[in-house]
Protein backbone atom coordinates (compact mmCIF):
# COMPACT_ATOMS: atom_id res chain seq x y z
CA UNK A 1 0.00 0.00 0.00
CA UNK A 2 1.13 3.58 -0.30
CA UNK A 3 0.83 6.51 1.13
CA UNK A 4 -2.37 8.53 -0.74
CA UNK A 5 -3.78 5.03 -0.48
CA UNK A 6 -3.97 5.23 3.16
CA UNK A 7 -7.51 7.84 2.72
CA UNK A 8 -5.67 9.50 5.79
CA UNK A 9 -4.03 13.06 4.86
CA UNK A 10 -0.30 14.03 4.67
CA UNK A 11 -0.95 16.66 6.81
CA UNK A 12 -1.22 14.63 9.97
CA UNK A 13 1.63 12.42 9.14
CA UNK A 14 3.81 16.06 8.72
CA UNK A 15 2.52 17.40 11.85
CA UNK A 16 3.67 14.67 13.64
CA UNK A 17 7.30 13.67 12.21
CA UNK A 18 10.71 15.28 13.93
CA UNK A 19 11.08 18.37 11.95
CA UNK A 20 14.32 17.82 10.46
CA UNK A 21 12.33 14.30 8.52
CA UNK A 22 9.73 17.03 7.32
CA UNK A 23 10.77 17.66 3.76
CA UNK A 24 11.52 13.93 3.12
CA UNK A 25 8.06 12.84 4.18
CA UNK A 26 6.51 15.84 2.20
CA UNK A 27 7.70 13.53 -0.76
CA UNK A 28 7.41 9.56 0.55
CA UNK A 29 5.23 7.41 -1.02
CA UNK A 30 5.66 4.17 0.94
CA UNK A 31 4.01 3.72 4.10
CA UNK A 32 6.45 1.22 5.51
CA UNK A 33 9.17 3.93 4.98
CA UNK A 34 10.81 4.10 8.59
CA UNK A 35 11.07 8.02 10.30
CA UNK A 36 11.32 9.60 13.34
CA UNK A 37 8.10 10.98 15.18
CA UNK A 38 7.11 13.29 18.38
CA UNK A 39 5.38 11.77 21.12
CA UNK A 40 1.73 13.52 20.96
CA UNK A 41 2.79 13.01 25.53
CA UNK A 42 6.07 14.81 24.91
CA UNK A 43 8.34 11.42 25.29
CA UNK A 44 11.32 10.89 23.56
CA UNK A 45 10.95 11.05 19.57
CA UNK A 46 10.88 7.41 18.76
CA UNK A 47 10.96 5.40 15.20
CA UNK A 48 8.34 3.98 13.67
CA UNK A 49 6.79 3.32 9.74
CA UNK A 50 4.40 5.61 8.24
CA UNK A 51 1.48 2.82 9.04
CA UNK A 52 2.46 2.32 12.23
CA UNK A 53 2.09 6.21 13.10
CA UNK A 54 -1.15 6.50 11.14
CA UNK A 55 -2.45 2.97 13.33
CA UNK A 56 -1.14 4.44 16.51
CA UNK A 57 0.49 2.63 18.83
CA UNK A 58 2.59 5.34 19.59
CA UNK A 59 6.03 5.40 21.60
CA UNK A 60 7.66 2.52 23.69
CA UNK A 61 6.74 4.77 26.84
CA UNK A 62 2.90 5.42 25.77
CA UNK A 63 2.84 1.76 24.91
CA UNK A 64 4.31 0.94 28.58
CA UNK A 65 1.93 3.01 30.22
CA UNK A 66 -0.80 1.69 28.67
CA UNK A 67 -0.66 -1.42 30.01
CA UNK A 68 0.94 -0.22 33.89
CA UNK A 69 -1.48 -1.70 36.55
CA UNK A 70 -3.23 1.68 36.93
CA UNK A 71 -4.28 1.57 33.53
CA UNK A 72 -5.54 -1.80 33.31
CA UNK A 73 -7.86 -1.18 36.65
CA UNK A 74 -9.71 1.15 34.24
CA UNK A 75 -9.47 -1.43 30.84
CA UNK A 76 -13.16 -1.66 29.29
CA UNK A 77 -14.80 1.50 31.43
CA UNK A 78 -17.24 3.30 29.14
CA UNK A 79 -16.96 6.92 29.87
CA UNK A 80 -18.30 10.34 29.48
CA UNK A 81 -15.28 12.41 27.14
CA UNK A 82 -16.77 15.98 27.17
CA UNK A 83 -16.81 17.65 23.71
CA UNK A 84 -16.26 14.45 21.53
CA UNK A 85 -17.88 14.91 18.12
CA UNK A 86 -18.68 11.25 16.75
CA UNK A 87 -21.83 10.06 16.14
CA UNK A 88 -23.54 13.35 15.34
CA UNK A 89 -23.95 12.30 11.18
CA UNK A 90 -27.53 11.80 10.47
CA UNK A 91 -27.32 8.11 9.98
CA UNK A 92 -25.79 7.70 13.01
CA UNK A 93 -28.85 9.77 14.63
CA UNK A 94 -31.26 7.32 12.85
CA UNK A 95 -29.23 4.51 14.22
CA UNK A 96 -29.14 5.80 17.91
CA UNK A 97 -33.33 6.60 17.64
CA UNK A 98 -34.08 3.13 16.38
CA UNK A 99 -32.04 1.19 18.30
CA UNK A 100 -33.02 3.25 21.70
CA UNK A 101 -36.63 2.00 20.55
CA UNK A 102 -35.17 -1.45 20.99
CA UNK A 103 -32.97 -1.23 24.02
CA UNK A 104 -32.50 1.05 26.80
CA UNK A 105 -29.48 3.29 25.73
CA UNK A 106 -26.77 4.86 27.69
CA UNK A 107 -26.27 8.41 27.02
CA UNK A 108 -23.87 9.48 29.43
CA UNK A 109 -21.06 7.78 27.83
CA UNK A 110 -19.15 7.69 24.11
CA UNK A 111 -15.33 6.42 24.93
CA UNK A 112 -13.59 3.02 26.07
CA UNK A 113 -10.72 2.95 28.32
CA UNK A 114 -8.50 0.21 26.33
CA UNK A 115 -5.52 -1.26 27.51
CA UNK A 116 -2.90 -0.53 24.26
CA UNK A 117 -2.49 2.84 22.76
CA UNK A 118 -4.70 3.73 19.45
CA UNK A 119 -4.09 6.53 17.25
CA UNK A 120 -1.83 8.24 20.59
CA UNK A 121 -4.94 8.27 22.94
CA UNK A 122 -5.43 5.04 25.41
CA UNK A 123 -9.56 5.17 24.61
CA UNK A 124 -11.75 4.29 21.70
CA UNK A 125 -14.69 6.50 20.69
CA UNK A 126 -17.17 4.17 18.78
CA UNK A 127 -20.36 4.84 16.98
CA UNK A 128 -22.92 3.23 19.96
CA UNK A 129 -21.51 1.91 23.21
CA UNK A 130 -24.14 -0.29 25.24
CA UNK A 131 -22.03 -0.56 28.34
CA UNK A 132 -24.69 -3.01 30.04
CA UNK A 133 -23.71 -5.45 27.55
CA UNK A 134 -20.05 -4.50 26.49
CA UNK A 135 -21.20 -4.20 23.09
CA UNK A 136 -20.47 -1.63 20.96
CA UNK A 137 -21.95 -0.74 17.45
CA UNK A 138 -20.47 0.84 14.39
CA UNK A 139 -21.75 1.69 11.17
CA UNK A 140 -19.43 2.17 8.53
CA UNK A 141 -20.28 2.90 5.00
CA UNK A 142 -18.27 3.99 2.07
CA UNK A 143 -18.95 8.09 2.03
CA UNK A 144 -19.27 10.32 -0.46
CA UNK A 145 -15.80 9.93 -1.66
CA UNK A 146 -16.81 5.54 -2.15
CA UNK A 147 -13.44 5.47 -0.19
CA UNK A 148 -14.38 5.65 3.37
CA UNK A 149 -13.52 2.76 5.50
CA UNK A 150 -11.09 1.22 2.70
CA UNK A 151 -7.36 1.44 2.53
CA UNK A 152 -5.74 2.06 5.95
CA UNK A 153 -8.83 3.09 7.09
CA UNK A 154 -10.49 -0.43 7.00
CA UNK A 155 -7.12 -1.94 9.07
CA UNK A 156 -7.47 0.48 11.50
CA UNK A 157 -11.15 -0.90 11.95
CA UNK A 158 -10.35 -4.31 12.75
CA UNK A 159 -7.45 -2.86 14.86
CA UNK A 160 -10.12 -0.69 17.03
CA UNK A 161 -12.12 -3.95 17.28
CA UNK A 162 -9.24 -6.11 18.75
CA UNK A 163 -8.42 -3.31 21.40
CA UNK A 164 -12.44 -3.88 22.28
CA UNK A 165 -12.23 -7.24 22.36
CA UNK A 166 -9.25 -7.20 24.30
CA UNK A 167 -10.53 -5.45 27.41
CA UNK A 168 -14.15 -7.60 27.61
CA UNK A 169 -16.28 -5.69 24.80
CA UNK A 170 -17.38 -7.15 21.33
CA UNK A 171 -18.38 -5.48 18.04
CA UNK A 172 -21.34 -4.93 15.92
CA UNK A 173 -20.41 -3.55 12.45
CA UNK A 174 -23.42 -2.54 10.73
CA UNK A 175 -21.48 -2.62 6.72
CA UNK A 176 -23.59 -0.13 4.33
CA UNK A 177 -23.18 0.90 0.74
CA UNK A 178 -21.19 -2.64 -0.46
CA UNK A 179 -19.10 -3.36 2.44
CA UNK A 180 -18.27 -6.02 3.11
CA UNK A 181 -18.36 -8.16 6.35
CA UNK A 182 -15.45 -7.33 9.20
CA UNK A 183 -15.25 -8.88 11.84
CA UNK A 184 -17.29 -11.78 13.76
CA UNK A 185 -20.23 -9.68 13.97
CA UNK A 186 -21.54 -7.77 11.07
CA UNK A 187 -24.84 -6.66 9.62
CA UNK A 188 -24.42 -6.26 5.86
CA UNK A 189 -26.61 -4.09 4.52
CA UNK A 190 -27.46 -1.44 1.17
CA UNK A 191 -28.55 0.80 3.43
CA UNK A 192 -29.58 1.56 7.92
CA UNK A 193 -33.08 -0.30 7.92
CA UNK A 194 -35.40 -1.11 10.56
CA UNK A 195 -34.86 -4.86 9.00
CA UNK A 196 -30.73 -3.85 9.60
CA UNK A 197 -31.33 -2.80 13.46
CA UNK A 198 -33.13 -5.58 14.34
CA UNK A 199 -30.28 -7.66 13.03
CA UNK A 200 -28.02 -5.55 15.22
CA UNK A 201 -30.52 -6.50 18.39
CA UNK A 202 -30.79 -10.41 17.19
CA UNK A 203 -26.61 -10.11 17.39
CA UNK A 204 -26.56 -8.96 20.75
CA UNK A 205 -28.60 -11.32 21.89
CA UNK A 206 -26.72 -14.23 20.71
CA UNK A 207 -23.66 -12.78 22.35
CA UNK A 208 -24.80 -11.92 25.77
CA UNK A 209 -27.53 -14.20 25.88
CA UNK A 210 -31.49 -13.70 26.14
CA UNK A 211 -31.68 -12.70 30.15
CA UNK A 212 -29.16 -10.12 29.45
CA UNK A 213 -31.57 -8.91 26.46
CA UNK A 214 -34.64 -8.77 28.11
CA UNK A 215 -33.22 -6.62 31.24
CA UNK A 216 -32.57 -3.84 28.46
CA UNK A 217 -35.56 -4.36 26.15
CA UNK A 218 -38.38 -1.98 25.58
CA UNK A 219 -41.25 -3.43 25.31
CA UNK A 220 -42.80 -2.37 22.25
CA UNK A 221 -46.66 -2.02 20.57
CA UNK A 222 -46.84 -4.20 17.69
CA UNK A 223 -47.38 -1.84 14.72
CA UNK A 224 -50.71 -3.30 12.78
ZN1 LIG B 1 4.83 8.60 24.35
Amino acid sequence: MLVHETQRSRSELLARVAPPQRAALARETRVGAVYEWRCRRGHDRYPATVAEVLTGPSCAKCRANAVAPAALREAGLAFMKPGLKVGTSRVEQRLRLLLGERIRLHHRVNAVRIARMFYGKQEVWPDILVPQLRIAVEYDDPGRSGRAHRGLKEGSDVEKDDALREVGWEVIRIRAGGLDELGPHSVVCARLTVAAVDEVVALMRRIRGDAALDALAIERQQAV
